[in-house]
């Protein structure tokens, strides 16, 4: 949601609470609840130490289906990021594809780490139990990110500045301390991580100026939380990916401005979101026919690098803020009481089926010998948007796209005792940042064993299975 529509979303309420206020109270203040469905019961908010302290629990608690991993760069203010791997026999090796789910990248949207933490507890209870869930967890890496934009939930969560956005950047290349964060002065200040992005950075729905709402940050990738989430979804085969965000009831995938193209998979990919938005009873498509232009967003970076279905979730509506009482998480969760029918567990379990099914990605059958790591890789060129120069509306004169090389790098050890593997990948045709085509790229294949290797360039289309021997590197 914007700045503009939240401050006078906010007057209203403001005005409303004063009419409210001349009615002598009648009704007796309900109780406060002390339990919910939730898989963990909760009714109220996690702080952020709190969710730390859960990851750590949740994996020392499962260590044959859950492996805790640090992202690569702390944050701002040296927090360390953690995300949570969740699959049947974790620590293995294996071609699964992979789904990435992540929560708050805007701080104050507190919802979407209670989203994230309450499903990965209900695959946990379900595993075993519900025989989908169960075979899902088998067939699919999960991997959660509950708390992209740490300091700023630490602001947020800890109320020192609770309508907080965006991250602790003060001044562009500067690192603040937790003080200067803090500091109400400095409140108008931070980049918009669903700005910071590379893919089409600079363009159109992202602030140029630093106070700006949307600020898109001083160069693309420029804040550690976003270079944390580039690394993620490039060193996995992430075939479908999702950012949960509250509160304007909306499943968003790309374009989400106005320089992109009809993406080349339109019909895959807008079918999958019209069949989330039947899960959440939410309009779904491209963001500017729908909500309004974003550039700098973690689905243009996922999907025209990798190709990876993405999207984003508008969770918890209509309460006319960011963080409303819990109550609207328990019903956003499960689709009951003030969201009849609308169940972001329905779409998470969706995009898992979704990250199962092979006609989505690609699947390279690997004849290779045990022992032998095998690895995918590819680097090539992406830009950004031609760069807007002024936040001033009449000011159309763009700077030329800046344009940087993505590289994207997996591996995985094959099996004792196989002599093949399935992997599960994205495609290695790309889908073009300029039109509604795809380029022709290959995955280069590239099998090691005992200092022997071997190297083949695999072209592969989404929905295809191509058989690869590499079995001669031994
Ligand atoms: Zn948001």
């Amino acid at each position: 949601m914007s700045a503009r529509k939240f401050i006078a979303i906010a007057a209203i309420a403001f005005i409303a609470q004063g009419i409210q206020a001349q009615i002598p109270a009648a009704a007796p203040v309900a109780a406060p609840m002390t339990s919910s469905p939730l898989p963990t019961g909760r009714v109220t908010y996690r702080t952020y130490i709190e969710v730390m302290n859960e990851l750590e629990r949740i994996a020392k608690a499962n260590p044959e289906r859950v492996r805790r991993f640090e992202l690569p760069h702390r944050s701002l203010v040296g927090q360390t990021i953690y995300g949570l791997e969740i699959t049947h026999n974790v620590n293995a090796s294996s071609g699964k594809p992979v789904f990435v789910m992540t929560g708050l990248h805007h701080a104050r949207e507190w919802p979407t780490v209670e989203l994230t933490m309450e499903f990965i507890y209900d695959l946990l209870k379900n595993d075993g139990v519900d025989p989908h869930l169960t075979a899902l967890l088998d067939s699919v890496r999960f991997i959660a990110v509950p708390v992209v934009n740490a300091d700023g939930y630490e602001m947020s969560r800890s109320m020192l500045v609770e309508q907080k956005r965006r991250n602790c950047r003060m001044e562009a290349g500067k690192v603040p301390t937790f003080a200067d964060c803090a500091n109400p002065a400095n409140t108008r200040n931070g980049v918009d991580l669903n700005r910071n992005y590379g893919a089409f950075w600079g363009g159109s729905g992202a602030n140029v100026n630093p106070a700006g709402d949307s600020h898109r940050g001083a160069a693309p990738f420029s804040e550690p939380e976003i270079q944390n989430m580039r690394e993620l979804l490039s060193s996995n085969q992430v075939v479908v990916a999702l950012s949960n965000h509250t509160p304007d009831a909306k499943v968003l995938r790309v374009p989400s401005s106005n320089e992109e193209p009809v993406p080349a998979d339109v019909v895959p990919y807008d079918s999958l979101a019209q069949l989330l938005g039947g899960d959440l009873k939410w309009t779904a498509g491209p963001w500017p026919k729908i909500y309004y232009t974003a550039s700098g967003t973690m689905e243009e970076q996922a999907y025209y690098s990798a190709g990876t279905f993405a999207f984003t979730f508008e969770n918890a509506p209509g309460q006319r803020s960011f963080h409303p009482p819990y109550s609207f998480v328990i019903d956003q969760y499960f689709g009951t009481g003030a969201y009849p029918g609308s169940s972001s567990r329905a779409g998470y379990i969706r995009l898992l089926e979704a990250a199962a099914n092979p006609k989505l990605h690609s699947v390279l059958e690997v004849k290779a010998p045990a022992g032998a790591t095998l690895t995918i890789h590819k680097s090539f060129t992406m830009e950004t948007a031609p760069l807007l120069k002024s936040d001033v509306a009449s000011d159309s004169t763009r700077d030329a796209p800046i344009k940087f090389t993505q590289e994207l790098n997996s591996s995985l050890v094959v099996p004792k005792g196989a002599d093949h593997v399935t992997w599960h990948v994205n495609p290695s045709m790309r889908p073009s940042q300029h039109g509604t085509e795809f380029i022709r790229e290959a995955w280069k294949l590239t099998c090691s064993l005992n200092g022997q290797s071997q190297s083949v360039d695999v072209v592969v289309a989404r929905g295809e299975t191509k058989p690869v021997d590499v079995s001669r590197c031994r």
